[in-house]
Parts: C-alpha cells; sequence; structure tokens
C-alpha cells in the first residue's frame, strides 16, 4: 500500500482500547472482572419489558426521527427539570444520541477547527482523547493528582490560551470518582464566561455520588446554561450499557450542532430502546435513591477490602469505580500489575495510566469497578488478598 502507514495521524497510535483488551483477557482466563465499568446484573425489569414491549408493538423498529423520538426527548428534559430545575425545550433544546460516546464524538467533531485546544481533567475517559484526535483539536490536561484528586484551580486557569475553544468537563470523574464541588464549578463557570469558553460537560455518572454529595450541572450556574453542552446517558443509571441510548442537552445552537455532525454519524440512536428510555427516565425517586445506596454499600465493600489486602484506597465520592496504589504491596508499575493479576490471582482491573496524558502521573495506581454483585466483590477481595506477602 505505497508504504504508507493505514491508520491516519489523527488516530495512530490509539490502539485497542484498555477496555476491549481487559474484558477480552477476563474472558479468555475466566478472571474476576472488575476492569470494563458495566454491571453484572442488569437494570430494572419493567424498563427492560418496555423495550422488548416496543419492538413487539413496532414502536422503533424503523428509523426513527434523527433527533430521537418526542417521547424521549420530552422525558430527557423532563429529567434536567426535575433533578436539576434546567429547564429545556425538548424540540430545540435535546438530541438523542447512540451513547454518551456519540454525543462527545460529535460535539467534538463539530465545534472544533484543526489546532484548536481543549482542556481536559486528566485523568480521562479514554474516549476523550481519541475523539478530540479524530477532530483535530488538541488536548490540554489539567492533572487530578493523589490523594486528593481535585483540579488545581490556579493550573486550569492557566491552561487557557488564545486557541482554547472548550472545557470537556467530566463529574462525577471517570476513573477518579471525584465530584465537583460548588466552590469548583462556579471556578470554571467564571473562568468559561470570562474567556468565552463552551462547555461539554460528561455527565453519565450524575446518580451515583455518595455521602451526601451533590450533582451539580455546571449548565445551572448562572451564565452557563447558554455556553454548556450536558451529556449522559442511560448506561450508568440504569444498567443498560449495552443499548448505547444516550443524550445532549444543551442551547439550541449547540444541540444543533451536535446533531449536524451526528447525522451523518449514525443518522439516529437505536429505536425501541428510546421508548424504554423514555419509561427509564421517568422513575420515581425511590429508583435513583435504591441504586445510589446499593452502588454506595458495593463501593464500602470493595474499598474496605482492597485496604485490608494491604492497597492504599482512595474512597471515590461518586462513580462506581475506586482507585487504589499498588506501591503497599511492592509495586511500582500498574501496567505490569495488571497485566499479572489475571494470572496471579484471577482477577482483572486497570491501570491508570491508560487515563492519563502522561502515563507517569499515575503509574503506581488501578482502577477497579465495585459494580458487580457483592459477592464476586467478595470473592475478588479473597482473591487480592493472597497476594499479600507473596514476592512482587
Ligand atoms: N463518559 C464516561 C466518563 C464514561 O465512563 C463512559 C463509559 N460508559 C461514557 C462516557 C460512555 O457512555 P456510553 O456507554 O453511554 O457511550
Ligand atoms: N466507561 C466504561 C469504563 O470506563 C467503559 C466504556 C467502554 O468500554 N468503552 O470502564
Amino acid at each position: 500500500m505505497g508504504g504508507r502507514p493505514l491508520l491516519n495521524r489523527r488516530l495512530a497510535g490509539l490502539g485497542t482500547t484498555i477496555f476491549a483488551e481487559m474484558s477480552a483477557i477476563a474472558a479468555a482466563t475466566g478472571a474476576i472482572n472488575l476492569g470494563q465499568g458495566f454491571p453484572d446484573t442488569d437494570g430494572p425489569a419493567r424498563v427492560a419489558e418496555a423495550a422488548v414491549r416496543a419492538i413487539g408493538r413496532g414502536h422503533g423498529n424503523q428509523y426513527p426521527p434523527s433527533q430521537g423520538v418526542p417521547e424521549l426527548r420530552r422525558a430527557v428534559a423532563e429529567h434536567q427539570q426535575r433533578f436539576y430545575g434546567l429547564v429545556r425545550d425538548p424540540d430545540t433544546e435535546v438530541v438523542i444520541t447512540t451513547g454518551a460516546t456519540e454525543a462527545i464524538a460529535a460535539a467534538l467533531l463539530a465545534l472544533l477547527e484543526p489546532g484548536d485546544e481543549v482542556i481536559t481533567l486528566d485523568p480521562s475517559y479514554d474516549a476523550y482523547a481519541a475523539c478530540i484526535a479524530m477532530a483535530g483539536g488538541v488536548r490540554v490536561p489539567v492533572t487530578l493528582r493523589a490523594p486528593s484528586f481535585r483540579p488545581d484551580l490556579d493550573e486550569l486557569y492557566a491552561a487557557v490560551t488564545p486557541r482554547t475553544r472548550l472545557i470537556l468537563l467530566n463529574s462525577p470523574h471517570n476513573p477518579t470518582g471525584t465530584v465537583l464541588g460548588p466552590a469548583e464549578l462556579t471556578a470554571i463557570a467564571a473562568l468559561a464566561v470570562d474567556r468565552d469558553l463552551l462547555v461539554v460537560s460528561d455527565e453519565v455518572y450524575e446518580h451515583l455520588v455518595y455521602d451526601g454529595v451533590r450533582h451539580v450541572p455546571i449548565a445551572s450556574l448562572p451564565g452557563m446554561g447558554e455556553r454548556t453542552l450536558s451529556i449522559s446517558s442511560l448506561g450508568k443509571s440504569f444498567s443498560f450499557t449495552g443499548w448505547k441510548t444516550g443524550w445532549a442537552t444543551g442551547p439550541a445552537g449547540l444541540v444543533a450542532a451536535v446533531q449536524t455532525a451526528r447525522q451523518y454519524l449514525t443518522f439516529t440512536a437505536p429505536g425501541p430502546f428510546q421508548y424504554a428510555a423514555a419509561e427509564a427516565l421517568r422513575l420515581p425517586d425511590d429508583y435513583f435513591a435504591g441504586l445510589r445506596d446499593d452502588m454506595r454499600h458495593r463501593r464500602d465493600l470493595l474499598a474496605d477490602g482492597l485496604r485490608e489486602a494491604g492497597l492504599d484506597v482512595f474512597r471515590p465520592q461518586g462513580t462506581y469505580f475506586v482507585t487504589a496504589d499498588i506501591t503497599p504491596l511492592g509495586h511500582r508499575d500498574a501496567v505490569a500489575f495488571c497485566r499479572e493479576l489475571p494470572e496471579r490471582c484471577g482477577v482483572v482491573a486497570v491501570p491508570h495510566s491508560v487515563f492519563h496524558a502522561d502515563p507517569e502521573a499515575g503509574r503506581s495506581l488501578v482502577r477497579f469497578a465495585f459494580c458487580k454483585r457483592t459477592e464476586v466483590l467478595s470473592e475478588a477481595v479473597t482473591r487480592l488478598t493472597s497476594l499479600r506477602g507473596r514476592p512482587a
């Protein structure tokens, strides 16, 4: 092929995602998969039944409207109002996407000119770096450092240049579990207004916050409604990650920009799931409280277990991931540790470094997912405890 690399410069080096790699290892070895973030039990039966019913009734079996079925756009708008007091017009300020991932990709493809800079909280969900690269943008990471994993606001301010187009936020934050607090959000909002920046806010873990911490969408802060695109999806809040049904909400101009790009990516998101998603978003408050309490219980089980197994644990305020430092076990390199872990004790986890712009930054940190049955988490802890005292 003329000696030219097949992958273009934007995609070169992206390789296979860590999630595909780790889940394949888990499947091949039978190890407990605390790597990829998906629950090992499905979400509410009535939501699953709604999808089956929609297929049976022919709702959404043929191409739904590109922007999403009106039923779901209304349910998304209602959800934003019910939980956050945000008022969005379902006709012009909501778009349904094939998972949050498509919303992120479409937003970046639509909003960036080549060379535009995007500020990200680093480490970050791996699709950010890939989508920024595909859009020709330049990632400008602001590092969240252990032990607090909170953004250094001076660093954030210093990261803005005349080329900065947008801040790509994620709170609750994957992989650290940080939930941005009122002072941090206010400072970021002031920066965005002052420097006239857009904000793309990935809130897929919006309902997974613990210990009385509240998730506040940055779009609800003064001056932010007009410059923020809020993104979420069904996967984490309803334990149907395979349905890949997501949405973006924001001012009509930003939503139209996303829609312009995504109509040529997928045209539309799968139909029957959209009807089921509308039912899911309208579940009563006790569903959301139950999900949160259940996940908090699992967080504690895994965090306590990891601590007893000798790791240095950072208990997260949100998401379903816990980060731990493996240094006390006599290890320094989390990539090597995670590669060996399935063989050594039958557990799969993900090294933090894959989420970092600078892999050295998270060298001894490992991310474990706790969205698994309690007996599975207990067994994983037992296996990890067997590492104690064994040579590194
Ligand atoms: N954003 C973050 C921070 C995530 O962790 C994930 C992983 N689920 C996504 C987006 C992707 O969401 P979806 O599966 O809806 O595309
Ligand atoms: N967001 C999930 C995680 O961080 C995985 C998503 C994916 O597999 N691409 O584990």
